[in-house]
């Protein structure tokens, strides 16, 4: 038995929309994804990581276009952990290109987030395009998706 989430988080990390705005967008996806198990709206009190779960293959340089080695990911994300989500830019490996790890494009997609709305068991493949647009509007700010199995 496995779970899937659909999470919609600002691109921005540490940003957190108003309330009002946050009930709104939990009415929408509400509407959008009646046969969801559970919808909810969350602010924690610092940046985390929102993973994409056993969806995670592989992570790249959005500057040069390479692939990175996974162990270096993984030490990034425990340094970056430890010190609370900081995203400072850092030096890359392959190009020596320096970005915060934010900046870095992973497949499936992973965010890094205060504020996180989500739907679980959402019943639906992909949220379209449209939908995403709607949510930045009630929002007010660009969105990441993140598709979770677990
Ligand atoms: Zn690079």
């Amino acid at each position: 038995m496995s779970d899937n989430w659909i999470i919609l988080v600002p691109d921005e990390p540490s940003w957190v929309p108003e309330v009002w705005r946050q009930q709104q967008a939990v009415a929408l996806f509400q509407a959008l994804a009646p046969d969801a198990d559970e919808v909810k709206a969350s602010t924690a009190d610092a940046i985390q990581l929102i993973d994409c779960g056993a969806n995670f293959e592989a992570v790249f340089c959005q500057e040069c276009g390479k692939e990175l080695d996974v162990e270096w990911w993984g030490a990034q994300l425990d340094r970056e952990s430890e010190a609370g989500f900081l995203l400072q830019p850092i030096l890359l490996p392959c190009c020596q290109a320096k970005v915060p790890l934010n900046r870095l494009r992973c497949e499936f997609a992973q965010g890094f987030a205060r504020f996180t709305l989500e739907a679980m068991n959402p019943n639906m493949d992909r949220l379209p395009d449209d939908k995403r647009a709607e949510f930045e509007r009630i929002l007010g700010c660009k969105l990441n998706v993140i598709y979770q199995h677990i």
